[in-house]
C-alpha cells in the first residue's frame, strides 16, 4: 500500500479572473516546490530550453500521473461540459501543463487553443404556455417545453395516444385506428407495464420506445404537429415536470412542438370527453392494448426556446521532429458530460459527471508521453517525427473537436502518419488492455505485439478503425489509428466516475505502453494505411447496438441539421452494397423524414434486418434514391 503522500506544491492557476489553488500531490521529495505558470500569453510562448539541467520530469510515475486526473475530475471543473466555465478551466489546466512541459503551442495565433463554436443547449423564453378552453397554464408547474421542441404557436384538436408508441417488435401500436394528422397528441411518459415483470415490454427498465424524443419523432411521422407528454399517474403521480436541460447535447429539433404538461392540464383536456387519465392508463397496462381516442376539445400551445451557443476549444501542443515532413498525433479528449444530459446513464442526476476515467485518465497518460518526449528534446534524442499532443474537446457531443481538427488541422494532414488515441484507460482489471485499430495499417499487429512483449498486458485487439472516440475522425481521413481502452464499467457516464476509482498503477502502465507505441512508430518507416474489416463491435463502449437494423453508415456528427451527412460507409456493409458513399446527405429513410441523427436512429430502429429500405440522399445538389437490404446489428 502506498503511504499517504505529502502535498508538496500548491500552484495558483488563473482561471477566468479567479485564482484557484490546485494542490499537487507529487512523488516523495524530488520535486521542487515551484509554482507553475498559468496559461498567460507570456507563458504560451515557446521556450528554447524547457528544463533546466537536473530538473525532474513532470508526470513520471503512478503517483504523479494522478495529478492531472485529480485536477481534471475535481468537481470545480463541473464535469467539463460544453458551455461550462469548468471546461474552460480544464483547458487552462492542460495548456498550463503543456507550457510547463515546454511544448510548442499548436493552436490558433501562437496559443495552445484551437477554438470553434457549437450549440450547447437551450434557454426557455417567453411566451411559453398552453390554453385549454378558458384556462391558460403558463410556464412552470403545469407546462414545460421539451428541449428539442420547435418554436411556434399551434391551435389544434387533441388526440390521446396512450404511450405514443409504435413497436412492431412488441406487437403494439398506440396510433392504430386514430388519425392524428395536423393534431396535438397527448401521451403518457414511459411505456406500458412499467414496474410489471410480466409486461410485454421490459417492465423493469425502459426500452428505447420510452424515450421522449422517440415519441416525438413517432408523433411527427404520424402527421401530428405537436406532442404533449404527461407523467403517468400510476407510478409518477405528482412528480414535478422536468425542465429542459440548459446544457448538454446540440438539441437538434424534432420538427414539431413538444412539451411536458401536468396531470391537471391532461385532466382538463380529457375530462370533457367523459374520461380520466388514471383509468385510461390502467386499462392500457392491464390489457397491453392501446386505448387511443380523439378528444372533444382543442388546445393552443405556444413555445419559445433560444438555442445557446458556446465557444469550445481543443488544446494542442507539439514537439518539432528532426524531419518536419513527418508527424504523429497523440490524442485524448478532455471534455465530459457536465451535469448530465442526453448521454448520461444517470439522467435524473444534476451532479457533475466527474469523468475521471472518461477521460481525465487519457489526458493524464497523453501528457505523460509528452513529458518523456520533452525531456528528450535535446538534439541527440529529439524524435524524428513532429509529435502533436491534442486534448480534444466536444468528444461527448459527437467527436466534434477531433472532427474540427481534421477539417482544419494546424499541421498539414498528409504529414500525419498515425494517430494514437486514449479514451478511458484508468480502470485496468485482470491485466486486460484493449487496442482498437490494429487492422488500419498492415504493420500494426506486429508492432503492438512487440510493444506488448515488454508491457505484458493480456492484450485484446480489434481491427476496426471506427469506434466511439476521436480516432474515428482520423481513420475516416485514411490515417492509421491505434486506440487504447481498459474497458467499460458500472460508473461509465455517471457522476460516480471519480478519481478514487482509478487504478493508478494500471493507468501508469498504459501510459508506458503508449510511450513505447509512439517510440516504435517514430523509429519505423511510415505505416501502410489499410481499410480495416469492421468486426463485431468489440470495443463498443456503451451498449448502443443490439437493437433494430444495421446499415453500416458512418455519420459525420459535425452536421446537425438538414439531413444526416455521411463521412463514409463501412466496407461490404449493406450501405456499401446499396451504393451509399461519403458526402451523401440522407434526407429520407423508408418514408421517414430525416433531418438529424435522432430521426435517422429512429428510422433504423423501426425497421427489421432483412427488410428493404428506400433511402433518399442529396448528392451533388440532386436527390438520389437508393435501395438497401438491411442487415443485422451484431
Ligand atoms: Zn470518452
Ligand atoms: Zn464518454
Amino acid at each position: 500500500m502506498r503511504p499517504k503522500l505529502a502535498i508538496r506544491a500548491v500552484r495558483p492557476l488563473a482561471i477566468g479572473g479567479l485564482v484557484v489553488a490546485l494542490s499537487a500531490t507529487l512523488a516523495g521529495g524530488q520535486h521542487p516546490a515551484t509554482s507553475r505558470p498559468g496559461p498567460t500569453r507570456a507563458a504560451l510562448a515557446p521556450r528554447a530550453a524547457p528544463f533546466p539541467p537536473g530538473r525532474p520530469r513532470a508526470i513520471t510515475d503512478s503517483a504523479t500521473v494522478m495529478y492531472m486526473v485529480r485536477g481534471l475530475s475535481h468537481p470545480r471543473m463541473e464535469g467539463r461540459g460544453a458551455g461550462t466555465a469548468g471546461l474552460d478551466s480544464a483547458a487552462a489546466l492542460i495548456a498550463g501543463e503543456m507550457a510547463w512541459l515546454g511544448l510548442r503551442p499548436g493552436g490558433d495565433d501562437g496559443t495552445y487553443y484551437q477554438a470553434f463554436e457549437v450549440t450547447t443547449g437551450v434557454a426557455v423564453g417567453e411566451p411559453c404556455a398552453i390554453t385549454v378552453g378558458e384556462k391558460r397554464f403558463s410556464l412552470g408547474d403545469h407546462f414545460q417545453p421539451l428541449g428539442f421542441s420547435n418554436n411556434g404557436t399551434l391551435t389544434a384538436p387533441v388526440v390521446f395516444a396512450g404511450y405514443g408508441i409504435t413497436a412492431p417488435g412488441f406487437d403494439y401500436d398506440d396510433y392504430a385506428g386514430v388519425d392524428v394528422h395536423d393534431k396535438l397528441v397527448l401521451v403518457l411518459s414511459n411505456e406500458p407495464g412499467e414496474m410489471d415483470s410480466t409486461s410485454r415490454f421490459d417492465g423493469s427498465i425502459n426500452t428505447p420506445h420510452a424515450e421522449v424524443r422517440t415519441k416525438a419523432i413517432n408523433a411527427r411521422e404520424h402527421g401530428a404537429l405537436g406532442l404533449l407528454v404527461v407523467n403517468g399517474p400510476r407510478h409518477h403521480a405528482g412528480e414535478p415536470l422536468r425542465k429542459p436541460r440548459t446544457e448538454g447535447g446540440g438539441y437538434m429539433t424534432s420538427g414539431l412542438l413538444a412539451a411536458y404538461v401536468s396531470e391537471e392540464v391532461a385532466g382538463a383536456l380529457i375530462a370533457p370527453s367523459g374520461l380520466d387519465l388514471a383509468t385510461l392508463q390502467l386499462d392500457i397496462d392491464r390489457e397491453t392494448r392501446p386505448h387511443s381516442v380523439a378528444l372533444s376539445g382543442s388546445a393552443a400551445v405556444t413555445i419559445t426556446l433560444q438555442r445557446t451557443r458556446a465557444s469550445i476549444k481543443n488544446v494542442i501542443g507539439w514537439i518539432a521532429g528532426r524531419d518536419s515532413g513527418r508527424t504523429l498525433v497523440v490524442g485524448a479528449h478532455y471534455d465530459h458530460l457536465g451535469y448530465g444530459g442526453e448521454s448520461s446513464l444517470a439522467p435524473d442526476s444534476r451532479l457533475p459527471h466527474l469523468g475521471a476515467d472518461d477521460n481525465a485518465s487519457g489526458v493524464a497518460a497523453m501528457l505523460s508521453v509528452a513529458a518523456w518526449k520533452t525531456e528528450w528534446g535535446r538534439p541527440d534524442r529529439a524524435p524524428l517525427h513532429n509529435l502533436v499532443f491534442c486534448a480534444f474537446t466536444g468528444e461527448e457531443l459527437g467527436l466534434v473537436g477531433s472532427s474540427h481538427f481534421v477539417d482544419d488541422p494546424t499541421l498539414p494532414l498528409p504529414t500525419i502518419e498515425a494517430m494514437v488515441n486514449m479514451d478511458m484507460v484508468g480502470r485496468l482489471r485482470n491485466n486486460r488492455l484493449l487496442v482498437m485499430g490494429v487492422g488500419t495499417a498492415s504493420e500494426f499487429p506486429a508492432l503492438t505485439g512487440q510493444v506488448n512483449a515488454r508491457a505484458g498486458f493480456d492484450l485484446k485487439t480489434s481491427g476496426d478503425g471506427y469506434g466511439p472516440s476521436d480516432h474515428s475522425s482520423f481513420y475516416k481521413r485514411k490515417v492509421p489509428v491505434l486506440a487504447l481502452f481498459t474497458g467499460a464499467h458500472a460508473d461509465y457516464h455517471k457522476p460516480t466516475d471519480s478519481m478514487d476509482r482509478i487504478e493508478a498503477q494500471g493507468l501508469w502502465r498504459v501510459a508506458l505502453f503508449a510511450r513505447d507505441l509512439v517510440d516504435s512508430l517514430d523509429r519505423r518507416p511510415r505505416a501502410t494505411f489499410q481499410q480495416a474489416k469492421s468486426d463485431s463491435g468489440a470495443g463498443r463502449i456503451a451498449g448502443g447496438g443490439g437493437y433494430g437494423a444495421y446499415l453500416g453508415t458512418i455519420p459525420d456528427y459535425m452536421q446537425t441539421e438538414g439531413g444526416v451527412l455521411l463521412s463514409g460507409v463501412r466496407a461490404s456493409s449493406p450501405a456499401d452494397s446499396a451504393g451509399l458513399r461519403g458526402g451523401d446527405v440522407i434526407v429520407k429513410f423508408d418514408g421517414v423524414r430525416v433531418d438529424n441523427i435522432y430521426d435517422y436512429t429512429f428510422a433504423l430502429r423501426s425497421r427489421k434486418p432483412g427488410q428493404q429500405a428506400r433511402i433518399t440522399v442529396k448528392r451533388d445538389g440532386r436527390e438520389v434514391e437508393l435501395v438497401a437490404v438491411l442487415g443485422r446489428r451484431k
